[in-house]
């Protein structure tokens, strides 16, 4: 199986992108529950027909859809290594537990956070925004949460960010209780980074109307352009309005560890807290996400409860007095440090850095390559990774070549050539290109504007 897989990693860029699962295949993977074991050989020859051929796609050099990573080598053999001890990584006297400590502290060096503040891996941003909020809302909150939950506050609590902000934030406000209607999605300017004026103006007329603002999350990399909120300007505005500032840096945050690109997360450091996937552009098996809270008592705060049969002890197994089932919603937690330790050491964290650089020179060519295109039109800025573009002709409506752009994409899809996704910005459909792919090469991006070309004349002399 181990060989196998490695052959499959070694071909990667031989078989298509992409391709749909046929149905005689979805209607083997329907099929009722196994009453009876069946030789392993079987078994693994069955996962060889119905599985491996159909994946979904992020491990091929040309996939380049929504925000997604594309795992390594040695961290797919790390996996095999952490189910086979298997612990359960709630927080014992075990070196799984250091492991996970270690790493992240080396992620904190990594990103240039406080090395006092707490932090865990979760499944990944989504769940790390959640956390953090969480105690952000512990921390503002003027009542006892804890106890009497929101019931207990004077005022309603309110959260700001810009409308370009994930909608894991918005799941997080409702997993909270908060509901969305206690969040203020701010219009950002032409460069998609918030408007701070308005911004200020929310904060001001909530206020003014008796309610209680609490927290700003900014945006270390927008997932749909890539953009950055002004992180120094939202630091100090929390610091004079006395809310908790919270960065979602998905794959944004990684920056903050290139000299060259540092500057764009400046203020980042200033959080109160930060949420970030590992999982995205540091190449690590899904999932793994981590968050840091500066505060650790709040932090802990927040999700600590009693239990009996948790109970810490003087020596044993159950011997770690801080357990990272304090800090999140997770009591079994798997070992997904060792990945990010193993992948970390073959590696080096500076060649971590030269890979997001080179991903983002190869969004910078590939705008010059748009821009070059007469029948190209780029729909965004390219501050970081991500490139959004259309195809555009002559003699067609805005909503036709939406159409057109859409078909276009699904061209690309079908035929397994290369997965951009789809993206809308200020109404214009067109293709959005994420690179955080360490196994892209130049090359595969001349293929794309190619392509997307060819397939695009021909989709245009159809329409017309
Ligand atoms: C991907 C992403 C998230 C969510 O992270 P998951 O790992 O998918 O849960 C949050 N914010 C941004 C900006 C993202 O790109």
């Amino acid at each position: 199986m181990v060989g196998d897989m490695i052959s499959f990693l070694e071909t990667v860029r031989d078989r298509p992108v992409w391709r749909p699962v046929p149905a005689s295949i979805k209607k083997r993977l329907r099929s009722s529950l196994p009453q009876e074991g069946l030789a392993p050989e079987i078994v693994y020859d069955e996962f060889r027909e119905l599985i491996l051929p159909y994946g979904y796609g992020n491990i091929h050099p040309r996939f380049w859809a929504w925000v997604n990573g594309t795992g390594t080598v040695f961290t797919v053999l790390a996996e095999l290594l952490a189910a086979t001890m298997n612990p359960n990584c709630y927080g014992s006297d075990s070196s799984p537990f250091y492991v996970e400590q270690q790493v992240l502290s080396w992620m904190k060096e990594f990103l240039g956070f406080a090395q006092d503040s707490s932090g865990l891996l979760l499944s990944g941003a989504s769940i790390a925004n959640f956390v953090a909020i969480a105690a952000a809302l512990e921390s503002r909150a003027d009542g006892d949460i804890g106890k009497d939950g929101l019931w207990s506050l004077k005022r309603p609590m309110i959260l700001y960010s810009s409308e370009e902000t994930h909608y894991s934030v918005d799941k997080a406000v409702r997993m909270l209780g908060l509901g969305t209607s206690s969040m203020r999605k701010i219009p950002v300017d032409a460069d998609f980074s918030i408007d701070l004026d308005r911004l200020v103006g929310a904060i001001q007329s909530d206020r003014r109307q008796g309610l209680k603002p609490f927290c700003i999350v900014g945006n270390a990399g927008t997932v749909r352009t890539g953009a950055f909120d002004n992180l120094q300007e939202l630091a100090t505005l929390c610091k004079q309005e006395g809310l908790w500032f919270h960065v979602d840096g998905a794959f944004g945050a990684l920056v903050a560890a290139s000299p060259a690109l540092a500057k764009r997360t400046s203020g980042m450091e200033r959080a109160d807290s930060v949420g970030f996937d590992l999982h995205k552009w540091m190449f690590m098996p899904i999932g793994v996400g981590c968050v840091f809270v500066r505060d650790r008592r709040v932090h802990r705060r927040a999700f600590e409860a009693e239990a009996s049969y948790l109970a810490r002890t003087e020596s044993g197994i159950g011997s770690v007095r801080d357990p990272f089932g304090n800090y999140g919603p997770e009591l079994t937690r798997g070992f997904r440090a060792l990945k990010v330790w193993m992948g970390l050491k073959e590696h080096g964290a500076k060649k971590y850095v030269q890979i997001i650089e080179q991903n983002v020179s190869q969004a910078a060519y590939l705008r010059r390559l748009v821009e070059a295109a007469p029948d190209l039109d780029l729909l965004a800025p390219v501050p970081l990774n991500i490139v959004c573009f259309r195809l555009v002709a002559r003699g067609f409506t805005d909503d036709e070549l939406n159409e057109i752009n859409r078909r276009l994409l699904l061209a690309l899809q079908d035929h397994g050539l290369a997965a951009p996704s789809l993206v809308s910005v200020n109404d214009r459909v067109g293709l959005r290109v994420a690179i955080t792919n360490h196994r892209t090469r130049q090359s595969d991006l001349d293929f794309l504007v190619d392509v997307t070309r060819e397939c695009g004349k021909r989709i245009v002399s159809g329409s017309s």
